[in-house]
Parts: structure tokens; sequence; C-alpha cells
């Protein structure tokens, strides 16, 4: 049978299978609301139906400026039901780029926390200025907006026992933008269909083999690569879910993961490279036993930080990458033939980027030509599946360059693929420093650097350079109460990094600036030292 694979399938699965498996939500003063599948049901049905009364177009986008919490996962369910498509917009990208995204796509309507409103002021300002016919408030005192709508009101108009029409599972469910980090953000849009055979791919057992009894924190905000997908994959198995609301440090996820049993938890490694220092500040302050496994996506997770969760608190990093253009892609979860490996090679295996979920499939090409599984020729990794884009809306010349003639997506990362198929980025190719003609990994350096006791952060970029076209500059935060010098460092790497990759500039820096996914900020980084030329 052709059933349509949709969001209300999701939804209706948890609604009549685990309809008490709780929803957690932190509200914007620290309290936490409780409810279950069975009530985000009931108001993302009423939420479905309250839409209808605005009488928009089949496919109108609505946008959304929220963190993480019970409002966003009742949007997530109740836009695409409608027959819409939600956008959630990412506040803490410049309020000049958020204009420019929802301009771009159109966004009919807004739903805003409350908290959210003077950004919203400060989007209406600038030259783009809003899209939006209509705003609705989430959180806010009523009538703290003019001309907008409370959301509590709206939903009052709707129906709990709604039933959406029946949905074409090719229809776009949600719209998503990349943050940027390498360009012009670009806006991607995702299928019903898409979002559900992504949710039971990642989940499988061997995968992350989640299950009813788990406990699922996204720290991965709801308007990054989609909480990864998180929010529907919680909901077709059943599990538990705890959304963190606008509090994302470390001893308020700690708390969250401590109080509420949470089994499962993923995010950028910058996160949980803060939440591993609050851990290390207090050993044994927090029962984290429940937590099975920490996903670490995003950016390279370094290895000491893998290590680090592992020796010194017996928990389990899960190295995963993905991408807004294809939510999760590759997970480092170790299959039977690799747990049979020495120890020193099941690490690297967990050090890696991982395989392609089942029914992703990878290759890599230099110059147009397929590089073979040798973990040592290196390529741009391509990817096809059902649930990677097929292409960029309405900006034809980026997906022209973007995606390959024969239909695969070019990732523009630069990886090694083992025989077994997995698969190890050695950088971003806008990242990778191109020193006389060879590559150099700045991840790869930036990880031998991490490995020094003292450091705390570093990152690596390409400067112009005379005479080899660019050499690495590498910037170092030392932890607070430790020293170290360029020299002991560029000492301390030298024999596990080849010569001339040997950084001749290593330089003390307060801090390393993040992008607005908390990734390291390499465009800006290099807008401010790039310029500086050679050593
Ligand atoms: P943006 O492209 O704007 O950063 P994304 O969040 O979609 O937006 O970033 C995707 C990119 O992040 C990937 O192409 C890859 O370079 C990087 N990335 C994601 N996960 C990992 C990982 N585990 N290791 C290294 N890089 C990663």
């Amino acid at each position: 049978m052709d059933t349509e694979l949709t969001i209300t399938a999701v939804l209706r699965r948890a609604e009549q299978f685990s309809p008490r498996r709780e929803v957690v939500s932190r509200e914007p003063d620290r309290s936490l609301h409780r409810s279950d599948w069975a009530g985000v049901g009931r108001r993302a049905r009423r939420l479905a139906s309250a839409l209808q009364g605005f009488h928009l177009a089949p496919d109108t986008r609505v946008a959304s400026l929220c963190w993480s919490h019970r409002q966003h996962l009742e949007l997530y369910y109740g836009v695409p039901m409608a027959g819409l498509v939600l956008h959630p917009l990412n506040p803490r990208l410049h309020h000049e780029d958020i204009a420019w995204i929802a301009t771009h796509a159109r966004d009919a309507v807004l739903f805003v926390d409350a908290s959210f409103l003077p950004l919203l002021e400060h989007l209406r300002a600038t030259a783009d200025g809003v899209p939006f016919d209509r705003v609705v408030v989430i959180g806010g005192s009523g009538d703290a907006h003019a001309g907008a709508v409370d959301y509590e009101e709206l939903l009052a108009t709707g129906e709990e026992q709604w039933t959406p029409a029946e949905i074409d599972e090719h229809a776009t469910a949600l719209l998503g933008y990349t943050s940027g980090t390498t360009g012009r953000p670009k806006g991607v849009e995702v299928s019903h269909r898409a979002l559900v055979l992504h949710a039971l791919s990642s989940s499988l057992q061997g995968w992350l083999g989640l299950r009813d009894e788990d406990v699922v924190m996204p720290v991965v905000p709801m308007y990054h690569a989609l909480a990864w997908g998180w929010p529907y994959t919680s909901a077709l198995l059943g599990a538990g879910l705890v959304l963190p609301g606008p509090f994302l440090d470390a001893a308020s996820l700690l708390e969250l993961i401590e109080d509420e049993q949470v089994t499962m938890t993923g995010g950028v490694p910058t996160v949980w490279t803060s939440v591993l220092r609050e851990l290390d500040a207090a050993p044994g302050k927090h029962d984290v036993s429940r937590l099975r496994a920490i996903l670490s996506g995003g950016s390279t997770a370094p290895p000491t930080m893998i290590e680090g969760f592992r020796d010194r608190h017996g928990l389990t990093v899960v190295h995963t990458w993905g991408m807004t253009e294809l939510i999760m892609g590759l997970i480092a979860e170790p299959g039977v033939q690799e747990r049979a490996l020495p120890p020193g090679e099941l690490e690297s295996v967990r050090h890696s980027q991982g395989r392609p979920l089942p029914l992703l499939e990878i290759r890599a090409r230099a110059e147009d030509v397929e590089v073979p599984w040798d973990a040592t020729t290196l390529g741009e990794l391509e990817i096809r599946g059902p649930w990677v884009a097929r292409e960029y809306l309405e900006a034809p010349e980026a997906s022209a360059e973007q995606w390959t003639a024969d239909g695969w997506f070019r990732t523009g990362d630069i990886v090694t693929i083992d025989p077994r198929g997995w698969v190890r980025i050695a950088d971003r190719a806008k990242d990778v420093v191109k020193s006389g003609g060879e590559w150099i990994s700045t991840p790869a350096l930036e990880n031998a650097i991490l490995a020094h006791p003292a450091v705390a952060e570093a990152a690596v970029i390409g400067v112009v350079d005379e005479k080899w076209g660019e050499r690495p500059l590498a910037l170092v935060v030392t932890h607070p109460d430790r020293r170290v010098t360029p020299e002991e460092l560029r000492a301390f790497i030298a024999p596990s990094v080849a010569r001339w990759w040997l950084p001749e500039r290593i330089t003390l820096v307060e801090a390393i600036p993040k992008t607005a996914v908390g990734k390291i900020d390499k465009r800006g980084l290099r807008a401010t030292y790039a310029p500086i030329g050679d050593p």
C-alpha cells in the first residue's frame, strides 16, 4: 500500500501508543512544564485547525523565532499538519541576515517568543524589512505587541480533535537555511517523507538504537538543522523528550540531564567542551549515570573531549556528521566488525565521523574521479539518499555548483573513506590550508594542540604566505590558571604532525569567536587575521 509518510502519521503514532510518555519543557522563568505526547497532540491539532482561520494558501511559509520549547514543538507538528511549511529562523544570526532570509523565503506569518520582540523591531528596521503579514506572540502578556495575536488566544479558536486533510508525502513540511558559515545562507526544503525516513533510519538499532524507554534532549536548537530531527524521532519511537528552552549553559543542561534522567543528548562540540569542564570542576556533583550517549556533531569532536568524557566520567560520546541539506548523515557507532578491532583502531573509528545512515550512499571524488576507499586518498564527500536535498530554494547558481550532473550532493567536506566505509573529514574545502600545493587539515592541527593540558580552545586558519601560498596560523586560548608559550606548544605537537604542518605562528588569545550555531567562526577569524600576510 502506498500510505503517505507524513508528520501527521508520526504524531498519531505517539498519541495512540505512547500517550503518557513525558514531554518536558523549560519555561523562560526556569520552571519546568510537564506534558505528554497526548497533550502535545491535542495542542498541535488545535494549532493546525486554528491556522485554517488565517486562510493561507497551501505551502505558505510560516516562520518561527523561538528557543527549543513546547510551543515550538507544537509548531513542528501543527504547521505541517495544516498543509503549511514551518521555517525556523535562527535568532542568533545578525538581524540583517535574519531579515534577508525571511524575505527570501517570503515568510507570511511569524510565531515569535515574547523575549524576541525587541529583535523583531530590529528586523523591521532593516533594509529588507520583514515580509510577515501576521505575527503571533508566544508567552507574551496578551497585549504586548501592537497588531499581534497571542498564541494562547489563537489556540483557543482551534479544536483539539481536529483531523487534518490527507497530505502528499512529497509536500514540503519544513524549510531550513544553512547558517552561512561558508557564504550566503541557502534555503533547504524538507518533505514529510524525508523527515519520516530520516527519523526511521537515524533511530535504528545499531545506529542510535532509540527505544521508548529513552529520554532524549536535543541541545542542538530547533532552529538549527531541525534539531537533528529529534522532535519527530522521539515521537515515532514513543521516547520521552526534554526541551531546554533558552538555558543552554553547562550547569542548566547538567541539571536537566540529572533531574529528568536523560539517556541521550546531542549538540555541537563547543557545548560538550563546556559541559566537560563543568563536570571536571565538580566531580561527583552530578549524577549523569542514565546518559548512554552524548552525540556530538556540527564540527569535529576533539579526541581529547571524547576521551575526557570516557576516562573521567564513564560517558560515551558518539561522533556524528550532518548538515542542513540532509540533517544527520553519518554516525560513528562501531558495529560488530569494529568492536573486534584492537583498542587503538577502535578508538580511531570512534574519532571518525562515521558511516552513512542506512539508505544513504556516499562516494568521494577528486578532479571528477572517484577516489578509492583506502583510508588515505582525499576527495570531496558526495552523498545521495531519500532525505538529501535536491536543490536550494530559488538559488539556481548555488544549486548548479553543489549538485553533480549525475544527481549527487557535493558536501564541500574533504575526506578519506576507509575500506569498511568509515569517513574521516580532513577539513571543509573552504577551511583547509593550502600550503605549497599540499593540504593541511586544520582540525587535525587543532586536535594536536588541544591535547596539551593547558589548552582550552584552539583554531587554525590559513593566512597568505608569499612563498607557500598559505601557511597555518594557530589561535589558542589557555585554561584560566594555566600558562604555555607558543614555543612549548610547537615542541609539544611536533611529534604528532608532519614537519611542514608546524605553524610558524601560534598566537595566544583571550577568546575564539563562534558562529550563530556555536561553531568556531573561521570566516570571521580569516577576516581578522588573514590580511596580516606572511609571518
Ligand atoms: P553551515 O554549513 O552554515 O556551517 P551546517 O550546520 O549545515 O551549516 O554545517 C554543515 C557542515 O558542518 C558540514 O559540511 C561539515 O563541514 C561540518 N560538520 C558537521 N558535522 C561534523 C563533524 N562531526 N565533524 C566535522 N565537521 C562536521
